[in-house]
């Protein structure tokens, strides 16, 4: 079964510096040999692709990426440059490699440049956002223009998590809790609720967002959003499609990355549909071994498997 995965991290030497902050979540023998496998982008992993039978990766710059990157125009230059360079392995292993964009998103109008040069122009499939850029969100007035210019060349942008601007009170004290275990998801799935709230989907209603991490625990909560927002005081928020539900059902897809466990799947099966569930492995942060055993073993029917392994990112994202 050809089989695709939607969220495969690389990093190059010039821009390792920004995953700084990162480093200390982990354990430091885990990071240093992750950070040895991102750099390594058509080496050891390939063979490990061919050993686990993942035909293909669509290829993205690891968190936060150059939204670390504080001055504009550097943000832009390094943008241009690492696009240039995933475009170029692109070309090299053409059925092996798809890219997801990295944007300049300090500069909105360089940002929806950037990604119209990288899809019509390199031929990438759209972008990966890592959460905020310098505190500023994707419902931001100011990044309408990226919005606008993704729906209309009819790519998605995937939101992955990167460490928050500041400690959340309640996460004070315990460090454990900051990153991909827990406080990276709670913060991507409220992002992605800003989209909703904040009237992305209002302004562009076939824009569409991709979250990791089997949605991040957007599919367990839907009953709850529109049971709690039809008795919520709305603060002058109408929504176009009525209920928050709606939003995630028509403008989210989700990918199966870092998540290798049956429940949580077929609770997004349920909640979203077998259309708009990819698969993702987290490379290399998780083993592609797990990763593509989970999908060949869950407990799911045969085309619903075949939608997840490939089907629906040859749809969605035109491969
Ligand atoms: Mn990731």
């Amino acid at each position: 079964m050809r089989t695709i995965g939607l969220e495969e991290h690389f990093v190059t030497p010039e821009l390792v510096g920004h995953g700084a902050s990162s480093a200390s979540i982990l354990q430091p023998e885990k990071w240093r040999e992750a950070s040895r496998r991102l750099l390594d982008i058509t080496g050891e992993r390939l063979a490990e692709m061919d050993a686990v039978g993942l035909d293909m990766q669509v290829l993205s710059l690891n968190s936060p990426g150059i939204q670390a990157e504080k001055d504009s125009a550097t943000a832009i230059a390094q943008a241009t440059a690492v696009n240039d360079l995933l475009a170029g392995v692109v070309a090299d292993h053409p059925d092996r490699f798809a890219g997801f964009a990295a944007l300049p998103l300090q500069d909105p109008q360089a940002a929806a440049k950037e990604l119209e040069r990288a899809v019509s122009e390199l031929g990438m499939h759209g972008a990966l956002v890592n959460a905020h850029t310098q505190g500023r969100y994707l419902d931001d007035p100011q990044l309408r223009v990226v919005w606008e210019r993704a729906e209309g060349l009819g790519v998605p942008l995937y939101l992955h998590p990167a460490n928050g601007v500041g400690t959340p009170h309640v996460i004070e004290g315990h460090p454990e809790l900051v990153g991909p275990m827990w406080s990276w998801g709670s913060e991507t799935a409220t992002h992605f609720l800003r989209l909703v709230f904040g009237g992305v989907f209002d302004d562009f209603p076939e824009a569409k967002v991709l979250l990791g991490h089997m949605g991040e625990g957007l599919p367990y909560v839907l009953w709850r959003l529109d049971s709690r927002w039809d008795y919520h005081n709305h603060h002058g928020i109408e929504l176009a499609r009525g209920n928050p539900s709606e939003y995630v059902r028509h403008n989210l897809y989700i990918t199966t990355s870092g998540v290798c466990s049956a429940p949580p799947l077929l609770c997004a099966l349920l909640a979203l549909g077998s259309d708009h569930i990819l698969f993702g492995t987290d490379y290399p942060f998780e083993e592609m071994a797990a990763a593509t055993a989970f999908l060949e073993t869950a407990p799911i029917s045969e085309a619903d498997r075949a939608k997840i392994a490939h089907l629906n990112a040859e749809r969605l994202l035109g491969l």
